[in-house]
């Protein structure tokens, strides 16, 4: 799909644009940041391509906004029998909330129209707080508040006892930083080294919560919004993954169950000694009706950042406690993020997202062979469709033979 990446149409007044599914986000930053306009929402990351965010939903740290859907105006999609289908809320809207969230399995999206917002300068705050009174001071001073465009709060392990909620509020003080975006090919070799000292010494991560973090937050950063959506996945890049490499999980939980969730996570990880870098909370509005949404009422979303092994041992392991954290998940009407390792069982997976077997229904109408494949739904619709054709077959069956 990186083929695919063009720009087709800038309509700067409307704040409009339709690009190939290709494109990567940066991409797109570099064609609209001489507009003063910028991406309503995107992941905190910008080498992703638009195709594939749009197929698993992704969100960001945008304030007053949540799963990607949000942000989309139509798509173009490439169906199994070769016929190419314009899809929006209002125009074959089944397969508009199908593919968008869908995986891959409904279609190939190659063409998206996006709505688009302003490019601005924004502020860097931060405050330390205990994570038992988070929920209000998110509630009360964040959620509502439209001067804050990005935010997350670091949850910081082994204790989780405080978060540092981070905020990027509107400013029209002077730049910082006067790069508009974060320049290309930058090399990243302190950081991953960094994350991976920390993470191994002890006491590494009292170091990070008490000595790092405060000294970073304590600098000033007048950014743009541009600028601060253009980070690069290499800054991440382990220095090697022979034995240990990092890795995300995520969990959605509405946003009312957040303190029973959290002990509940706490005591997952503590139990398996996860080695966990970092939780990071964000908050999300609802999807407005994906059929896989991970959110389908207002969510916080906990990214889970840890270290693991590589090995076959390590992985069974991280198994093991996934599937204890996804019951737990479940316990508070939650969901677990999709693109990451596939552990969840078939059951849990049907739990929660209820409405995969309408998901199913339209693959099967769309794609009856199958041809739109991936690990995922190797694992969760392939059995299903199997299970169905073999009772359509014993149902065509002689009663005799039955
Ligand atoms: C370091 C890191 C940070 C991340 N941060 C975030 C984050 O902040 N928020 C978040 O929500 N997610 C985050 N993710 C997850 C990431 O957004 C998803 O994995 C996303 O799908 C990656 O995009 P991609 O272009 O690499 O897609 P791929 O991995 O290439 O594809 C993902 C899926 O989409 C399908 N697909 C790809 N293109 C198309 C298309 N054109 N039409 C139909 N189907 C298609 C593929 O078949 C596959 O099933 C992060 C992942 C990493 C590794």
């Amino acid at each position: 799909m990186r083929g695919l990446n063009r720009v087709l149409a800038l309509d700067v007044q409307n704040r409009k644009i339709r690009v190939q599914a290709g494109i990567t986000w940066r991409d797109i930053q570099e064609a609209i940041d001489p507009h003063d306009l910028s991406l309503r929402i995107m992941q905190t990351y910008s080498n992703f391509t638009v195709g594939g965010s749009l197929s698993v939903n992704v969100h960001g740290r945008y304030i007053g906004e949540g799963p990607l859907v949000r942000s989309v105006e139509s798509i173009r999609v490439v169906l199994a029998d070769g016929s190419l289908i314009e899809a929006s809320p209002t125009r074959n809207s089944e397969i508009f909330y199908g593919a968008i969230g869908g995986y891959g399995g409904i279609g190939v999206i190659v063409e998206v129209t996006l709505s688009l917002t302003e490019n601005h300068k924004v502020e860097k705050h931060h405050q330390r707080i205990r994570v038992d009174q988070y929920l209000q001071y998110f509630l009360s001073r964040i959620r509502d508040d439209k001067s804050v465009v990005f935010q997350n709060a670091d949850l910081y392990p082994p204790f989780y006892k405080t978060v540092n909620s981070v905020e990027w509020r509107r400013t029209d003080k002077s730049l910082t930083e006067t790069e508009r975006l974060i320049p290309r090919n930058q090399k990243y070799v302190f950081q991953p080294r960094a994350i991976k000292t920390l993470n191994h010494l002890p006491g590494g991560k009292l170091i990070r919560s008490g000595v790092i973090d405060p000294i970073l937050n304590s600098t000033e950063s007048v950014v743009w919004r541009n600028h601060e959506a253009s980070y690069d996945v290499a800054e991440l890049e382990p220095p090697s993954r022979d034995r240990s490499t990092f890795v995300l999980q995520e969990y959605f939980v509405p946003v009312k169950r957040l303190n029973e969730f959290i002990p509940k996570m706490r005591k997952v990880l503590a139990k398996h000694r996860v080695k966990v870098f970092n939780v990071s909370i964000r908050h999300a509005l609802p999807d407005p009706g994906t059929l896989l949404a991970w959110a389908p009422e207002e969510v916080f979303a906990l990214v889970v950042y840890y270290e693991q092994g590589t090995g076959e041992k390590a992985r069974t392991r991280v198994a093991t406690w996934t599937r204890e954290l996804i019951d737990e998940v479940i316990s508070v009407k939650g969901r677990h993020y999709l693109p990451y390792q596939i552990h969840a069982t078939p059951a849990q997976f049907q739990t929660e997202y209820p409405r995969a077997h309408e998901y199913f229904l339209l693959k099967k109408k769309l794609d009856p062979t199958h041809k739109f494949r991936n690990k995922l739904w190797d694992h969760y619709y392939s059995p299903v469709l199997s299970k169905v054709e073999k009772q359509n077959k014993e149902g065509r069956l002689p009663a005799s033979k039955k």
